[in-house]
């Protein structure tokens, strides 16, 4: 079956999805697609009265379902359902998500779609088998330490993996027995809306499972502001997160979990394997035109093998053609937005003013669309702002090192913490770095997240608060609960 689609023929979700309903709103917001630069379709903005409707539909089907009091298997059960639905729906979500996105529509339906379905499982496993703590106490005593789901977890998401960042969000949390009401991205809307709704079709009670579109200033807001969601859970860019932060200072503190931005290093020794090192590095900016939070944008190298790996780089780097994002075969991923490509030249040519080299790229494809070509930048100091600033867009700056000691210290970003790429053949040196890097994922002799859900992802300093993935999301969609009888 052929995957290609026209942009303009896809029939849309509309409405926000609540209550296991779509509920029709005023089109306020164009979403366009990337791939065209054209407008394809329109969706409202949840205002604080369409977020309270929401939120009162969550509670509600919490407490008519018992989703949090039910058997565990039950919860598991009917995630396993939702897992295997949205892979039987894998062509009707990847076009979905294509259509408005940088994600071209073979890869979100042979890689987002089974590896989130993937994800769902791995989370509903949790259900029956996470249990609390009985904890040693006084002889007179029993103490053991309940887990209790928080009750409305507030999810905010990025337009970079909406299907992907959806399931994150979802899956932990009604494994652990909350409602969510969930926001995606204004410019992403259409293939979580496809998510929720499979979800009732799936066997989730109604309610569980509420969609609300809109803006960050203003639903997102009305989210993370609400007294009747209980936990917030938001990935985005860290001054999106400083604004969730305060916010949630102001109205009413409550739990929260904050994935954020990275300007992540890629530390080459030249005892490194040069092939996969450039294999990596590459695979660590090229995908999704480098918009995604882990890209090792930042490559520094030893002397030794620099000249050899730019070269190389360079070479790889001038290889990808693009191609709009609903076409049969995957090309070279479009840039999100006009302003976010306008965004992301402005940083290049501000690096070249500072005295950057552009090795390679460093202008748009020409090309319909919002398309940049993948780019290399030498000579940058430290404080060079494509060194200081995470661009979000196929750009990596190249510098040069002699000892370990001065990697490391270009290495270590002053406010990001996300991830770090280590490459070298030495294995005590490999143990020494990946002590004193600070990031919360290290990654040695390859770079990218593998299928082991179990690793915990999440960043160190202004990276994030918190964790995606693993036992520690589903822990960070419970709450504990102290108990001591005496006996
Ligand atoms: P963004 O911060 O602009 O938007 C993210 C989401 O937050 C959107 O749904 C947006 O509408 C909403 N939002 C914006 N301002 C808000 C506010 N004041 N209150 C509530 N909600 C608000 O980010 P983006 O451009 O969609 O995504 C790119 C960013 O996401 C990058 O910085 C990237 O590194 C980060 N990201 C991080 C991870 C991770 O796991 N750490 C994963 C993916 C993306």
């Amino acid at each position: 079956m052929t995957l290609a689609f026209d942009p303009l023929s896809l029939t849309l979700p509309a409405g926000h999805f609540i209550d296991g309903a779509y509920v029709e709103d005023e089109a306020r917001l164009e979403v366009r697609a990337p791939s065209s630069g054209r407008v394809i379709g329109h969706i409202p903005v949840a205002d604080a009265a369409m977020v309270d409707r929401a939120v009162a539909a969550a509670r509600r089907a919490l407490a008519v379902s018992g989703w949090a009091t039910l058997h565990p298997r039950d919860r598991l059960r009917a995630l396993h359902a939702w897992a295997d639905l949205i892979e039987a729906e894998a062509p009707a979500l990847a076009r979905l998500e294509a259509v408005c996105s940088s994600r071209p529509v073979a890869h979100v339906a042979a890689g987002d779609v089974p590896v989130t379905a993937e994800q769902i499982r791995f989370f509903a496993e949790f259900a029956d088998k996470e249990g609390g703590d009985l904890v040693p106490t006084g002889a007179g005593s029993l103490g053991f330490i309940a887990a209790e789901p928080y009750g409305v977890v507030g999810a905010i998401a990025p337009w970079n993996f909406p299907i992907s960042m959806a399931g994150w969000k979802l899956a932990p949390a009604l494994a652990a027995g909350n409602a969510v009401v969930l926001k995606p991205s204004e410019m992403t809307p259409w293939s979580t809306l496809y998510m929720a709704e499979l979800s009732v079709r799936a066997g989730i009670p109604a309610g569980l499972v509420n969609v609300v579109l809109g803006d960050g200033p203003v639903t997102g807001a009305a989210i993370t502001g609400h007294a009747g969601i209980d936990k917030v859970s938001f990935t985005g860019s860290t001054r999106a997160g400083a604004a969730i932060m305060e916010n949630i200072a102001c109205t009413g503190i409550k739990p929260m979990t904050l994935e954020l931005g990275g300007k992540s290093p890629m530390l080459v020794f030249d005892d490194a394997d040069v092939d996969l090192a450039a294999t990596c590095l590459e695979r660590g900016i090229l995908p999704n035109a480098g918009q995604f939070c882990v890209a090792g944008s930042r490559i520094i190298v030893q002397r030794g093998i620099a000249d050899a790996l730019a070269e190389r780089l360079a070479d790889r780097f001038a290889r990808p053609r693009p191609a709009p994002t609903w076409a049969e075969s995957p090309g070279f991923s479009p840039i999100i937005s006009d302003p976010q490509l306008r965004r992301i030249d402005g940083i290049v040519q501000a690096a070249r003013a500072q005295g950057g080299e552009i090795l390679c790229g460093g202008t748009r494809f020409d090309h319909e669309g919002s398309f940049y070509r993948p780019t290399l930048i030498g000579g940058v100091s430290a404080d060079n702002p494509a060194v200081t600033e995470e661009i979000f867009g196929p750009v990596a700056t190249f510098q040069t090192f002699d000892t370990e000691e001065e990697g490391l210290a270009l290495a270590q970003h002053p406010t990001y913490g996300l991830c770090a790429g280590l490459f070298t053949r030495d294995l005590s040196r490999a143990l020494r770095l990946t002590r004193r890097l600070e990031a919360g994922t290290v990654w040695v002799n390859r770079y990218g997240r593998s299928r082991d859900h179990i690793l915990p992802t999440g960043g160190w300093k202004a990276s994030g608060l918190g964790k995606d993935l693993g036992r520690e999301a589903f822990a960070a969609n419970r709450r504990t609960k102290s108990v001591l009888i005496d006996i």
